[in-house]
């Protein structure tokens, strides 16, 4: 008997690029179209709807809709939940398809699209649809004439951007706590890796998430995007993406109706190593793993590596090692650990900062050009560059894609201090044996998520976002109902 190859079955595959309103696929209502292409091979993949501000304000009244009637925030709790469960299970029962999808719209490896993207999206999903009867509201302590409740209420309609990077794992961070929370959703994909979002809609649908409250217009950011953060109708954006689109995000929100805008945006992590790092091996492959997995397109990659002087030659070394484990390679091939960047943009982009490295003056050691031409999709090997400091733009600006630039340094307290010498804040890392020194450190270190001799630790159960410019919501955990909910106290009189 042949066995059916992952290419089998991607040229089986159905893909639909048709919007999601109201519980329907639909065209876009001028009928405009735009073509997904697969980065793995130059492919087209399907025409996706190119929504406009008339798609975006069919879906936000139909999401209106759903709210005002309370045809999802008044069932009952348990009914919720089990239709949420349901949802997760059937991504579950779809994950060949949703990591196909997945891995052909925007390139990541099919191991880790079936392994890492369908599991920790379906988790998710999961995993609030469990909380929704295990929140309670409260009582405030006040006098026998009257009582306080303090209640939580859905914010009512919610709209979602997300990037392209984890298409599947930005919808779930954003579809579990908003939906478990009892509001309506729009959600507008990127156009770069719309389809995956698109198929989540049919499968909640599936699962008894009823009609208009769970949206999807694929569309442009210009289009689609903005006619969203200036909707009159919306009353709360959560957006990830680039930094540069989250301040437009936030001044939309205010120039429109002061919707609540939640932002979750870009990073330039920095991983510290001491010369006292308990283990040396595990270090180099955390630091190498992390920043070249995904192909380096990870909003917390570690993408500054500090290294203490005295051990950064035999770092280096084991590093250079491992290097070749990350040769990009057929992304439907089992084996591949680093797939294809997102697109011919995202490549030119990558591409030049390692050029700008080079003019610079930093030591190119590994990688820097582009791999698999021959294929007619979009590879850069992995790349190193030593002797990087603090002023070249490979330092200081969020390249997202698979570059690492190494720093050295001989004082802690220095280091710590070009660590934080950045507008971003998402993650950062300490290596060192010294339980006091790494706690200082961890403190030190302006970051919304601060590992301490790793870096790979991720669990739904922990918020996940930024200080200073790396944005100011949280995604993940209980805290994330923040964002998706108001609270409302009532004063009662008692006899
Ligand atoms: P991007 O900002 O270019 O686009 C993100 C989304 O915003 C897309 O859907 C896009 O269509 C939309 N958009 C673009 N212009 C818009 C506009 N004017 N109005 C409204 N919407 C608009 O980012 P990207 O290239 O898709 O993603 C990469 C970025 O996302 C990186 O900076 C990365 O660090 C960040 N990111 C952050 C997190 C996090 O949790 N902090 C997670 C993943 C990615």
């Amino acid at each position: 008997m042949p066995t059916t190859t992952w290419h089998d079955r991607a040229a089986e595959l159905r893909m639909d690029g048709r919007a999601f309103i109201d519980g329907e696929r639909v065209d876009a209502r001028t009928e405009a179209r735009f073509d997904c292409i697969s980065p793995i091979d130059g492919r087209k993949l399907a025409e996706v709807a190119r929504c406009d501000a008339l798609d975006v304000d069919a879906a936000v009244s139909s999401a209106r809709a759903a709210f005002e009637d309370r045809r999802w925030a008044g069932k009952a709790p348990a009914e919720r939940k089990r239709i949420l469960i349901r949802f997760a299970d059937l991504m579950l029962a779809n994950r060949d398809e949703l990591a196909l999808l997945e891995t052909l719209d925007m390139g990541k490896p099919i191991r880790y699209s079936r392994s890492v993207d369908v599991q920790l999206a379906q988790n998710c999903i999961r995993w609030y649809g469990e909380a929704i009867d295990k929140l309670y509201d409260q009582v405030a302590p006040t006098s026998d004439a009257s009582l306080a409740l303090i209640t939580r209420e859905p914010v009512g309609v919610v709209a979602a951007i997300i990037p392209w990077n984890y298409p599947m794992l930005m919808a779930a961070w954003k579809i579990g706590p908003a939906l478990a929370a009892g509001n309506s959703l729009v959600l507008k994909p990127s156009e770069k890796a719309p389809l995956s979002a698109l198929r989540l809609a049919e499968l909640a649908l599936e699962a008894g998430v009823p009609p208009g409250v769970f949206n999807v217009v694929p569309g442009f950011g210009n289009e689609a995007g903005s006619a969203l953060g200036l909707h009159m109708d919306v009353d709360c954006i959560a957006f990830t993406g680039s930094t540069r689109v989250g301040k437009q995000i936030v001044q939309m929100a205010g120039q429109s109706n002061l919707k609540r805008a939640w932002t979750e945006l870009g990073g330039k992590s920095a991983n510290i190593v001491c010369a006292d790092c308990p283990d040396l091996d595990a270090a180099v492959s955390a630091a190498i793993g992390s920043i070249y997995f995904n192909q380096g397109e990870s909003c917390n990659a570690p993408s500054r590596l500090f290294v203490e002087a005295s051990i950064k030659d035999a770092f280096l070394d084991k590093a250079l090692a491992m290097l070749p484990q990350f040769a990009p390679g057929d992304p439907l091939d089992e084996a591949t650990v680093m797939g294809a960047i997102v697109d011919p943009i995202q490549m030119k982009t990558v591409l030049g900062y390692i050029e700008a490295g080079k003019e610079e003056g930093a030591r190119l050691l590994a990688g820097g050009a582009a791999a698999r031409v021959e294929s007619g999709g979009l590879y850069i090997e992995p790349t190193l560059f030593d002797g990087v400091d603090a002023t070249m733009r490979i330092a200081r600006e969020e390249i997202f894609g698979p570059v690492l630039s190494v720093l050295s340094f001989t004082d802690l307290d220095d280091a710590v201090r070009q660590a934080n010498a950045t507008p971003y804040g998402l993650a950062a890392a300490v290596w060192t044996a010294d339980i006091s020194k790494a706690v200082r450190t961890a403190r030190a270190l302006r970051a919304g998520t601060v590992h301490v001799n790793q870096y790979d630790n991720d669990d739904i159960t922990v918020p996940f976002g930024g200080y200073k410019q790396s944005g100011n919501g949280r995604d993940k955990s209980l805290h994330a109902f923040d964002k998706y909910t108001e609270l409302k106290t009532t004063w009662i009189q008692v006899g």
